[in-house]
């Protein structure tokens, strides 16, 4: 599931709910492990493409 918020897209589905916020071209995701490519943000770029 995705919300948008006022933060940026929610992502929820997994353990946590996460943020993952756009800046131009480039998606953020605030997992806390550094994880480069997380499933966060390949769920919003499935679902901005
Ligand atoms: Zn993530």
């Amino acid at each position: 599931m995705m919300t948008p918020t006022a933060q940026g897209l929610m992502v929820t589905g997994g353990s946590e709910a996460r943020i993952v916020t756009r800046h131009g071209d480039v998606l953020y995701c605030d997992c806390p492990d550094g994880v480069q490519l997380c499933k966060h943000l390949l769920a919003v770029g499935l679902h901005l493409a």
